[in-house]
C-alpha cells in the first residue's frame, strides 16, 4: 500500500467546525477540489452569498472564503454529489449532548453522525478515507467502521481516521492558519499508517511537520475530549480561585499573574469570568463523565463533573452578586447585559452565561435590556425563549428589550453587566453612560474587561469578578 495522494475533498457539515477549517485547507491546497456539503439551505446559500454575509462571525473568515470561493471552494446541499467524488470526506457534523436515562444523565448525541456515516455507505463506490472531524466519543471510528462495511456497495472501501478539531471561535482563523498541532489518529495497520499519510500530506502544505502528530485512532478521540476537559478545569480552577478573592480583599489578577509566572503551570487561560460557555466545554466534559460512568469509573466521572457544576455556580453566583448590590431586589429594576456571545469576535451564544444572567434576572422580575455587536436579534428571542420553558414569548418580550447599540441599552437603567469581553464596551463614553442612569449606577464586570478605577471616578459603583471589596 502506499499513500493515495487527496484530489478531492468533501466536508459534510457547513458550521463553525466545517465552514472555516475546509475553507482553510481550500486556500492553502489550490490543486484540491474542496466541497463542503450541508442539509441546511439556508447555511449554504449564506455561505455562497454574493455580498459574503457568511453563517458564522469569524475574523479573517470572509477574506479566505473571498479568496477560494468558486476557484477550488464550493458549498452545496448536494450531499451525495459531494460523497460520490471526493478521496476524502471530513464529517463535521454537530454532536449535541442529549438527556439519557443512563448513568450520568448526559450523553453525546452521535444521530447526525451515524445519519452522515449511513450516507457515505449508501453512496460511495470506491475508496474513500473517512475523517471524524466531530468532537466523538472514544471509540465511535469502531461504530463507524460497522455501519459503513455492514452498507457499503461493491468496490467501496474505507479507512477511517480521526482528526479532531482545535480551534477556538473567535480565532479561528489563525488558530487553522498556525495550528498548535494538528492531531490524526489511525489504526495501526499498514492501510490505516497510510491514510493518516494521505491526511498528513494535506496539512504539510502549510503545517510544519513537526507540529502533525499521528497516534492511535483512540488516543485521538480521547485526546479532544481531555483537552477541553483540561481547558475547563483550568477556568473552574481560577473561578473557584475568584469566589475566595472577592471574599478575602485578594486580586485574582494578581493571583493568576503570580501563579502563571511558574512555568509548569503558564500564564495563558488563567482569566477568571463569570463562566465559561460555548457549544464543547461543558458537552466534552459530559461526554468524558458519561464515558467515565460506562467504564465503572464513577470517581473520574464525579471529579469531572465538578468542573461543570464549578460553571454553574460561577454564574449563578455573579447573578446573586448583582441582586444582593442591589439592595436585595431587582424586582421590576432596569438591568443591562451588555454582550450574549459566550466569547468577544464571535457571534455563537451557544451555552453563553449571558443566557442563564438573564434568566436569573427574569425570574427575579426585573427588566432587562441585551445589547451584542454580532448575535442577531432572532437568536437571541430562540435563546431566552428555551433558557425559561412554559413561558410564552410575548410574556418574555414584555421584560427584555433588546438594543441596537451599548448607549441605548444603558439608558434608564440602574446596573450594567458586562458578560462578554467584546472590545467596544472598553472603548464606550461611560461618562456619557452614567448621565443617562438612574442613580446610584452599577457597574458589574463579569469579565475584567474595564478600567474600573475611571468608572469609579465617575461615579460608578463598581463590582469585578475577581476583586475584594478590601483594600
Ligand atoms: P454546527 O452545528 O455549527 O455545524 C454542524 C453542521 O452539520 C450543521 O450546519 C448541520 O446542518 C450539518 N449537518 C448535520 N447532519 C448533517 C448531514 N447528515 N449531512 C449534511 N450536513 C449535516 O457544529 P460545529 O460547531 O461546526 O461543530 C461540529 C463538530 O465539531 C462538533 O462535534 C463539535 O463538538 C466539534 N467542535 C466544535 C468546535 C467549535 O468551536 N464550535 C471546536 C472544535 C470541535
Amino acid at each position: 500500500m502506499t499513500a493515495v495522494k487527496v484530489k478531492k475533498i468533501c466536508c459534510i457539515g457547513a458550521g463553525y467546525v466545517g465552514g472555516p477549517t475546509c475553507a482553510v485547507i481550500a486556500l492553502k491546497c489550490p490543486h484540491i477540489q474542496v466541497t463542503i456539503v450541508d442539509l441546511n439551505q439556508t447555511r449554504v446559500d449564506a455561505w455562497n452569498s454574493l455580498d459574503y454575509k457568511l453563517p458564522i462571525y469569524e475574523p479573517g473568515l470572509e477574506d479566505v472564503v473571498r479568496q477560494a470561493r468558486g476557484r477550488n471552494l464550493f458549498f452545496s446541499t448536494d450531499v451525495d454529489k459531494g460523497i460520490l467524488e471526493a478521496d476524502l470526506i471530513f464529517v463535521s457534523v454537530n454532536t449535541p449532548t442529549k438527556k439519557t436515562g443512563v448513568g450520568a444523565g448526559f450523553a453525546a448525541d452521535l444521530n447526525y453522525v451515524e445519519l452522515a456515516t449511513r450516507r457515505i455507505a449508501a453512496v460511495a463506490t470506491s475508496s474513500k478515507i473517512v475523517v471524524e472531524k466531530s468532537t466523538v466519543p472514544c471509540r465511535t471510528a469502531e461504530s463507524m467502521r460497522t455501519i459503513l462495511e455492514a452498507n457499503s456497495k461493491p468496490n467501496a472501501r474505507f479507512d477511517i481516521l480521526s482528526n479532531p478539531e482545535f480551534l477556538a471561535e473567535g480565532t479561528a482563523i489563525d488558530d487553522l492558519f498556525r495550528p498548535d498541532r494538528v492531531l490524526i489518529g489511525s489504526l495501526q495497520t499498514p492501510e490505516g499508517v497510510d491514510a493518516c499519510a494521505s491526511l498528513a500530506e494535506v496539512y504539510a502544505n502549510w503545517v510544519p511537520r513537526e507540529r502533525i502528530l499521528t497516534v492511535g485512532l483512540w488516543s485521538s478521540e480521547l485526546s479532544k475530549l481531555a483537552a477541553n476537559a483540561m481547558l475547563a478545569q483550568r477556568i473552574s480552577s481560577i473561578n473557584a480561585l475568584s469566589a475566595i478573592c472577592e471574599a478575602t480583599g485578594a486580586n485574582i489578577d494578581e493571583v493568576a499573574h503570580a501563579i502563571g509566572y511558574d512555568s509548569r503551570v503558564g500564564p495563558k487561560f488563567l482569566k477568571a469570568s463569570v463562566g465559561f460557555g460555548g457549544s464543547c466545554f461543558q458537552k466534552d466534559i459530559l461526554n468524558l463523565v458519561y464515558l467515565s460512568e460506562s467504564l465503572h469509573l464513577s470517581e473520574i466521572a464525579a471529579y469531572w463533573r465538578q468542573v461543570v457544576e464549578m460553571n454553574e455556580y460561577q454564574k449563578r453566583r455573579f447573578a446573586k452578586k448583582v441582586v444582593d448590590t442591589l439592595f436585595n431586589t431587582i424586582t421590576n429594576k432596569r438591568i443591562t447585559v451588555l454582550g450574549f456571545a459566550f466569547k468577544a469576535d464571535t457571534g455563537d451564544t451557544r451555552e453563553s452565561a449571558s443566557i442563564s444572567l438573564v434568566r436569573d434576572f427574569l425570574s427575579e422580575k426585573a427588566f432587562v435590556n441585551i445589547y451584542d455587536p454580532k448575535v442577531e436579534e432572532a437568536q437571541i428571542w430562540q435563546d431566552l425563549s428555551e433558557a425559561v420553558p412554559g413561558t410564552p414569548l410575548e410574556i418574555i418580550k414584555k421584560s427584555v428589550t433588546i438594543c441596537n447599540d451599548a448607549l441605548s441599552a444603558c439608558t434608564n437603567a440602574e446596573a450594567i453587566v458586562v458578560a462578554t469581553e467584546w472590545k467596544e464596551f472598553r472603548d464606550i463614553d461611560w461618562q456619557v453612560v452614567y448621565d443617562s442612569m438612574n442613580k446610584p449606577a452599577f457597574v458589574f464586570d463579569g469579565r475584567m474587561l474595564l478600567d474600573a478605577q475611571k468608572l469609579k471616578e465617575i461615579g460608578f459603583n463598581v463590582t469585578v469578578v475577581g476583586r475584594g471589596g478590601r483594600p
